[in-house]
């Protein structure tokens, strides 16, 4: 990861930078601010600046030997610490290490831009809080103990410091407060609360703010494709998290995607166009069966809202543009002979698709009497 490749935050680029220049680089730094500002890419960039023969004023050079194993996060020299807990594959005592190549993978496949649920998300353990065992630490100690491998520096990130039980805090302190020659250390954190005081008190404070609202939008049109105004609608609501922003443009992907779907269903219906309709059924096998229901859960939003347009109540529809016009021009056929049974009918298929049902007729059956229902005047 070099620093071009870290979304906004120049000014904390600029001290992290400055610090390795002038060879004043704190042996002991914690990274501290809120979730999805980008805290472990400026600390990879940051430990690959340090790190990398070639760098130049701004950057890492991102081609060495050094920089490239930095950037799979395979460089003998780095280590990592994480909140683990166990899992399927890791059945008791878990510890960072169990978990590196997961962790590789995990980190390299959200470019840095992580947080503790997805982090446990991946892990497939949503419902268990993972720590940072005193078993870390003393892993951690014993690999510290070792002369570096190729740089000049061992460096060790702790990512989520606050998951750091009492027990392996301590241990640690004695190692922030006589590191082994030539150690870094680059602690991660969000909740200043949480964190120990003696963990905040043996560490030089590097501040991540919220990213920027530019540089949150500049990202999602560069790296997402985004339209200006999909991107400028995601980093409103994002508070500075590139982790939200993508979950929000995801989301309204979805819900195109759902729009869409829907729409072209109903006018097969409408239509009663036999064959497109087997064709319909049969090619909504491939979403799968979350999509399935999303769908029709979606649909069933539809034909609530055909209500409110029917009762005048339109102002209170909450839809983009686009999707409000089709629900505008759908509602009329949707009235009081016919809306209690097409409800019913969605709500039918999405229960048999939950009971493992198999698409394809489950769908062409809810068409054909959706197909009548809306010819009921
Ligand atoms: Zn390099």
């Amino acid at each position: 990861m070099q620093f071009k490749d870290v979304i906004g935050q120049e000014e904390v680029k600029r001290k992290l930078i400055l610090s390795v220049q002038e060879n004043r680089v704190p042996h002991a730094q914690l990274f501290l601010g809120p979730a999805g500002n980008g805290k472990l890419p400026l600390a990879l960039a940051y430990v690959q600046y340090i790190l990398c023969p070639h760098r130049s004023a701004i950057d890492s050079c991102g081609v060495c030997p050094s920089c490239q194993k930095i950037s799979k996060l395979t460089h003998p020299d780095l280590h990592f610490v994480m909140p683990t807990t166990t899992t399927k594959s890791v059945k008791s005592n878990p510890e960072s290490d169990l978990f590196l190549n997961e962790w590789r993978e995990y980190v390299l496949q959200n470019e840095g831009y992580v947080d503790t649920s997805s982090w446990y998300g991946f892990l497939e353990v949503e419902n268990k809080q993972g720590a940072i065992y005193v078993r870390d630490a003393s892993t951690l100690l014993r690999k510290l103990n070792f002369k570096a491998y190729e740089g000049d520096y061992k460096i060790a990130i702790i990512w989520m410091a606050e998951k750091l039980r009492t027990d392996t805090a301590n241990k640690l302190l004695k190692l922030l407060e006589e590191p082994p020659e030539k150690t870094l250390f680059i602690l991660i954190a969000e909740d200043q609360e949480e964190l120990l005081a003696t963990i905040r008190s043996r560490t030089s404070l590097v501040k991540v703010p919220r990213l920027e609202l530019e540089a949150i939008q500049e990202a999602l049109v560069q790296r997402l494709n985004c339209s200006a105004q999909q991107a400028s609608d995601a980093a409103m609501i994002a508070e500075g998290s590139w982790i939200k922003a993508k979950e929000y443009v995801k989301d309204a992907d979805d819900q195109k995607y759902y729009f869409r779907t829907f729409q072209q269903w109903m006018r097969l219906c409408f239509k009663a166009a036999v064959n497109e309709l087997i064709d319909f059924s049969n090619n909504i096998k491939s979403i799968g069966r979350e999509r399935q229901k999303d769908l029709l859960e979606y649909g069933l939003g539809i034909i609530r809202n055909a209500q409110l347009f029917n009762n005048n109540l339109a102002t209170l529809v909450m839809l983009p543009e686009e999707e409000k016009k089709f629900n505008a021009g759908f509602a009329p056929f949707v009235n009081a002979s016919n809306i209690v049974q097409i409800i019913e009918l969605l709500e039918e298929a999405s229960r048999q698709i939950e009971r493992n049902g198999y698409a394809p007729i489950i769908f062409l059956d809810c068409s054909f009497k959706i197909a009548k229902l809306l010819r009921v005047k």
